[in-house]
């Protein structure tokens, strides 16, 4: 049995449109320093996770990648580097929030990233893209945020084509208990205060550890996508279950 998460704004229950307000209002105050903040209360262990994510989908030419909720830009950036041998390549990036796009705009125009990019401001669930546009989508940290989270996971198979891909990395369910008490002692205690010393926003952080909390274990998410229509769905636990890849396929 899924659990119906739409509503839920880290541990308090909203409407849907509120909840949309919320997380916009969660990105656009911490957007400056966004790739900071990651760095930090990760110990940088986000980019080996985001890795991790760019050799499964491996890149090849004329591939041309969505990546939802995509904020500053990180996984199109990485993409695009690393497919800067085969010709044909382009990551698009659409996120709801225009100051993360922003913010993504001018990294990657400083790491000399321009050419294959796009930004779009739009809401995962209402996609402005033809059915079959895109060889590869991804999501990564983004669909714990979505208020329509079945609606969208149904549009991304709309816009890919037959036979391409869904990856969604996100953070997950750890399995050992010892290091759940752990994980949850750094999660609770330290990781909102890092987040009121670098960002000025403890609040922000406090929804952060408290919807990655709320959202779906690992099988839960691969029941999700497997009703919603993906075949040949599977996950990979990262660090022990603190993050973790489900890949899904649109098979026709
Ligand atoms: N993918 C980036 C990364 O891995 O660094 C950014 C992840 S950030 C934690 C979550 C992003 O999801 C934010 O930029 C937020 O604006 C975006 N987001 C939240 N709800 C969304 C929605 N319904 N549609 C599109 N983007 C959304």
């Amino acid at each position: 049995m899924v659990k119906n998460l739409q509503k839920s704004f880290g541990y308090r229950t909203v409407a849907e449109g509120e909840k949309t307000f919320l997380v916009k209002s969660v990105f656009e105050e911490v957007a400056r320093r966004y790739d900071l903040m990651n760095d930090l209360m990760s110990f940088g262990v986000h980019r080996l996770w985001k890795h991790e994510l760019i050799k499964m989908i491996r890149p090849r030419e004329n591939m041309h990648l969505l990546d939802l909720a995509g904020g500053t830009g990180d996984i199109a950036c990485r993409f695009l580097k690393t497919t800067q041998e085969f010709k044909g390549c382009s990551a698009t990036v659409v996120d709801i929030n225009h100051a993360m796009i922003l913010q993504g705009e001018s990294r990657a125009i400083d790491q000399g990233i321009i050419n294959g990019l796009t930004w779009i401001v739009a809401d995962g669930a209402t996609l402005p893209f033809k059915d079959q546009s895109f060889d590869t989508c991804t999501i990564s940290f983004g669909l714990r945020n979505f208020t329509y989270i079945e609606e969208s996971l149904k549009e991304i198979l709309r816009i890919l084509k037959p036979g391409g891909f869904f990856f969604c990395l996100e953070f997950s369910k750890v399995s050992s208990k010892i290091f759940d008490k752990l994980y949850r002692f750094y999660s609770f205690e330290v990781i909102p205060r890092i987040g009121e010393m670098v960002a000025n926003n403890k609040s922000a952080y406090q929804y952060l550890v408290e919807s990655i909390d709320r959202f779906y274990t690992q099988d839960e998410l691969k029941s999700l996508m497997t009703t919603t229509g993906y075949q040949n769905v599977a996950y990979q636990n990262l660090s022990g279950g603190v993050a973790a890849i489900h890949s899904g396929q649109k098979l026709t």
